[in-house]
């Protein structure tokens, strides 16, 4: 079975790529067969996984407005994960979805016959809540919420929780919000413990971790072509998201096993 996870928040700059990168190559390492999906018309995922996205004929934007199917769009990484790249196109996509029918639905179509070859896919959501982050939404089985965690950060969750709720009512009722990732996390500061706790108390959410801390090595790996886990594989920060990726690993497995025996 696989297991789609969309890794949304509106909020630029608080890890969602970087996120899904390092989660990728971390649930990769653990013999998972994973595919990264890039919906921000920024393409900031294929850029920081080696690929240039002004060197590629064709991407996920085909693919949304249905000129192609996914797999042949679908790139192998040097980190483990294969990708569904983005380029610039993506940014004029949203405006020839949203005239169409059914336009929240494009992705989940266009994924559905790639996840029989995954046991997870990752969509990295492009920081706005338009038809791109619905379309992420409404493909997903669950909601990974990263978040640095700061005065008025409740605001952002606030506005993207609500449009959780709108996906569950109207397009996707199986969407699950699997948790707050504190990211760029200084844990010395009572502050950011006291953000965290307002916000998975206000919102009824839980917590994910371990948060993942500030390190300069997720903002050298990029430039590198590959994720973090593999630039510098035993900094603190990679070993946070092996251990969150083992967890989530261990849950979906755990389900997988329940399901089965229901069924
Ligand atoms: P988003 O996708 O939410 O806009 P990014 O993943 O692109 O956020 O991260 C924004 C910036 O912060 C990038 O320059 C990235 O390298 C950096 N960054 C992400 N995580 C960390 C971290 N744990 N420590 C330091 N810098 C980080
Ligand atoms: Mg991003």
């Amino acid at each position: 079975m696989s297991h789609v996870l969309a890794v949304a928040n509106q909020k630029g700059g608080v890890a969602k790529t970087t996120t899904v990168a390092s989660l990728g190559a971390a649930l990769a390492e653990q013999g998972r067969r994973v595919l990264l999906v890039d919906i921000d018309p920024q393409a900031c995922l294929t850029f920081s996984l080696g690929l240039d996205p002004d060197d590629l004929p064709m991407s996920c934007h085909d693919v949304l407005l249905g000129r192609i199917s996914a797999g042949t769009v679908v790139q192998p990484t040097k980190d483990g994960p294969d990708l569904l790249p983005a380029t610039i196109d993506l940014a004029g996509c949203e405006a020839v979805l949203v005239q169409r029918r059914g336009r929240e639905h494009a992705l989940r179509k266009a994924l559905a016959p790639l996840l029989r070859s995954y046991h997870d896919v990752i969509i990295d959501c492009p920081p706005s809540l338009g038809i791109l982050t619905l379309n992420g939404l409404t493909a997903a089985s669950e909601v990974l919420v990263p978040l640095q965690p700061e005065t008025l950060a409740h605001r952002g969750v606030a506005q993207l929780m609500d449009t959780v709720y709108d996906v569950q009512r109207l397009t996707n009722p199986k969407l699950r919000v699997l948790g707050v990732l504190p990211t760029l996390y200084d844990g010395r500061t009572v502050h950011a413990r006291d953000v965290l706790a307002d916000i998975t108390g206000r919102f009824g959410v839980p917590l994910l971790g371990p948060p993942i801390p500030r390190s300069v090595r997720f903002a050298e790996a990029p430039a590198a072509g590959r994720s973090a886990l593999a630039v510098a594989p035993r900094s603190r920060g990679a070993m946070a998201y092996r251990e969150l990726a083992q967890s989530l690993a261990a849950d979906w497995q755990a389900r997988d096993r329940q399901v089965r025996e229901v069924g």
